[in-house]
């Protein structure tokens, strides 16, 4: 099914505010790009590309669709998600919009994700028969589902019973498919062991008509890197429709020793008929950048672990699984963050020269955490919502997203606090010729209100800190 075009939003006088924002951010990008190549390539050569995953089988086209709005105008260079019609057509409606309400936003790569193997876990969905579950179960799996993929309803048996006997009473409801991704939480904590995973492989015929169409631009391959047959009998049965992209991203974890045999022979497949790019994604620990700051160090080790190598193969390198708010500053602390490869070591064996050797960021469940809780803050009554047509809702996502791209892409937010004195305005003219880079977010201006011990106080805060200025921290988790 090809994607209907979106019809473009009013550009609602309130949208001034989202323009602004996306556009600081847009211009600050495109102040780096590098001669000769795509903006995404120059972004994985700089190491600031970012992703977002959508889920390999997160097919709820509403929120796909809006997500990708959100992230595009926060300056994403990739979005990766389902290898299905719709949610393809899903994402590219989020691009457009995108688009109709910030022209000089660039538009990120559309990528489909499929796998060569049935036990990789992003490529399955939970389901159980709530008429098998006891009536009076507390429900932990509805609680635990990250994607609120689980809608259960207590509901009376015939005519009117005490709410005690819960012999009159079931259960009714159970997995939204469309919105289960597979992480398997819902597994582990039911008491009942009612849920079952079904696993399923993407149809390669079906994949090879989608990279036929314009608006797809690359495909990831997941493997899970206990052999090779099975990544060479996908790889033949694409065929030539893989050189209908400009990217071929494989997914895989960590298996040790192994790995960089395993990566090498996967290379010599691809190369021998495809021209494009080709991407390592070093997939950590999967579906759980959500989870917390820890999710996060199995994918920078893994990094570790290929920095080591000087024989890996050659492709850009990209962080997944587990990412979140704290891999630029775990990546920092390995070394690795927009670090050029060493001496010796391989660059990109479809571009050459030096380049970062991690090339950038996929964010899949933390992006979809940050913004989703403003997404399911616009009312109920507004159905299967537009964000575009909230715009407040679509500031805050913005805010929220940026809050993850722009630590890659380089951007601070910079704080200053000011009243009215001259002194302040001096101390913020100063502040804007010699603390704001080009590239910078935002500048945070505070209004500062005297209060009746304003001498005192400023007498204070000069004596502790030996200046009129307070460098402000800025962060969310
Ligand atoms: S597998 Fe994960 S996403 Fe799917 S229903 Fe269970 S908890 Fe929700
Ligand atoms: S936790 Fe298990 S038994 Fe309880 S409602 Fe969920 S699936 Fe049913």
């Amino acid at each position: 099914m090809q994607p209907t075009m979106a019809a473009a939003p009013p550009l609602l006088a309130s949208h001034a505010a989202v323009r602004s924002l996306a556009v600081s951010s847009t211009a600050s990008h495109r102040g780096r790009l590098e001669g000769g190549y795509p903006p995404q390539v120059a972004a994985l050569r700089r190491g600031d590309w970012v992703k977002l995953i959508c889920g390999a089988s997160f097919e709820d086209a509403a929120d796909v669709r809006n997500l990708s709005l959100v992230y595009t105008l926060a300056g994403v260079d990739c979005i990766d998600c389902a290898a299905d019609a719709s949610v393809v057509g899903a994402v590219n409606e989020g691009i457009e919009v995108a688009a109709s309400i910030v022209p000089a936003v660039q538009r990120p790569w559309v990528m489909v994700s499929v796998n060569d193997d049935c036990r990789d876990l992003h490529f399955r969905k939970a389901e159980f028969d709530p008429e098998d579950c006891p009536p009076d179960c507390s429900k932990p799996c509805e609680k635990v589902c990250p994607a609120d993929a689980i809608a259960l309803d207590r509901v009376m048996i015939g005519g009117k019973h005490p709410q005690s006997d819960h012999s009159c009473l079931k259960l009714e409801g159970g997995v939204i498919t469309e919105r289960c991704y597979g992480c398997g939480r819902c597994l582990s904590v039911c008491p009942y062991d009612r849920i079952r995973a079904m696993s399923y492989i993407r149809d390669p015929a079906t994949t090879a008509e989608l990279l036929k169409r314009n608006d797809v631009d690359a495909i990831e391959i997941h493997t899970t890197g206990k052999g090779t047959d099975m990544f060479n009998t996908l790889w033949s049965s694409l065929g030539v429709s893989v050189n209908n992209v400009k990217l071929i991203a494989v997914s895989l974890p960590d298996v040790g020793d192994s790995t960089v045999n395993f990566m090498s022979a996967i290379y010599t497949t691809m190369q021998s008929h495809f021209q494009g790019y080709n991407l390592w994604q070093l997939d950590g620990r999967p579906m759980s950048g959500d989870i917390g700051r820890g999710a996060t160090r199995e994918t920078v080790s893994f990094a570790v672990h290929l920095a080591s190598i000087l024989d890996r193969p050659p492709g850009f390198y990209q962080l997944a699984g587990g990412t979140n708010s704290f891999t630029v500053d775990c990546l920092k602390k390995a070394g690795l963050f927009q670090s050029t490869t060493s001496p010796g070591a391989p660059s990109s064996g479809m571009t050459g020269s030096q380049q970062a050797f991690i090339g950038g960021i996929a964010y899949g469940g933390y992006a979809r955490k940050i913004v989703g809780r403003v997404l399911r803050k616009i009312p109920a009554q507004f159905g299967h919502a537009r964000i575009e047509d909230h715009p407040d809702y679509l500031l805050e996502a913005l805010q929220e997203a940026l809050t993850l791209v722009g630590p890659v892409k380089g951007e601070r937010w910079v704080g200053a606090a000011a009243d009215f004195s001259e002194g302040s305005r001096a101390a913020l003219r100063w502040a804007a010729d010699n603390l704001l880079h080009t590239g910078d977010h935002h500048l945070l201006l505070l209004h500062m209100i005297k209060d009746p011990n304003y001498e005192q106080v400023e007498t204070l805060f000069w004596e502790a800190t030996g200046s009129f200025l307070c460098r402000c921290h800025w962060s969310k988790a």
